[in-house]
């Protein structure tokens, strides 16, 4: 089996994860997409209401969104240990202490992709961190969105609830900060919980 896949990998050679093209071995992206990722700056601001803070890594846009899109739609696994490494050496020491905490998937994607590009993400984090992972949010009242038409359910921040006691400070993980709605859900159900530090982390942020 692994003489099978040694020969497989010398006719089919990696690819990168963000553009496509070949790349060395063991490597999740090319060294072109490896230096234009390392030459975007990190982004640290006070974040959506309900946040003490919020960095991500870089803003949502060439490499980094490819990436993004890889984890999501082709479930690259390396890439959420790739994310997680820039994180680990970026985002100042003191903000990522903490118990981490993955936002939640929507239900009905989350069982359609059967994969959790946010979970996936957090836990790459937490290994690295040697910090506790606890899943202690999700998604509530997802069967009355169903009904709902698109434009609406758009309007609507979705719905959160913490599943017992939150730990006192968190990080909140995402892959991606868009318009910071889902955040802001997650931090209220967090501090209704009994958190008194929500801190969030994500790879990309839209800009
Ligand atoms: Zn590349």
């Amino acid at each position: 089996m692994e003489i099978l896949q040694a020969v497989a990998s010398t006719l089919v050679p990696p690819l990168c994860a963000a553009c496509g093209r070949a790349c060395r071995a063991e490597a999740v992206v090319c060294t072109r997409c490896a230096r234009r990722l390392g030459s975007t700056e990190p982004l640290l601001g006070s974040g959506p209401p309900g946040l003490d803070k919020a960095w991500s890594s870089a803003p949502y846009e060439g490499v980094a969104r490819d990436l993004v899109a890889a984890l999501k739609f082709r479930r690259l696994l390396p890439v959420a240990d790739l994310m997680a490494d820039r994180i680990h050496w970026l985002a100042p020491a003191h903000m990522l202490s903490g118990t981490v905490v993955p936002v939640p998937a929507a239900g009905s994607r989350l069982r359609r992709r059967g994969f959790d590009p946010a979970g996936e993400l957090a836990a790459a984090l937490a290994e690295r961190l040697e910090a506790p992972l606890a899943t202690c949010l999700v998604r509530a009242g997802a069967g009355r969105q169903v009904g709902r038409r698109r434009a609406e359910r758009i309007g609507h921040p979705p719905r959160i609830q913490a599943v017992g006691a939150a730990p006192r400070s968190t990080l909140l993980i995402d892959d991606v900060l868009t318009t910071g709605a889902t955040l802001t859900a997650c931090a209220r159900a967090l501090r209704a919980a009994g958190a008194s530090r929500v801190v969030a982390i994500t790879f990309a942020r839209r800009l």
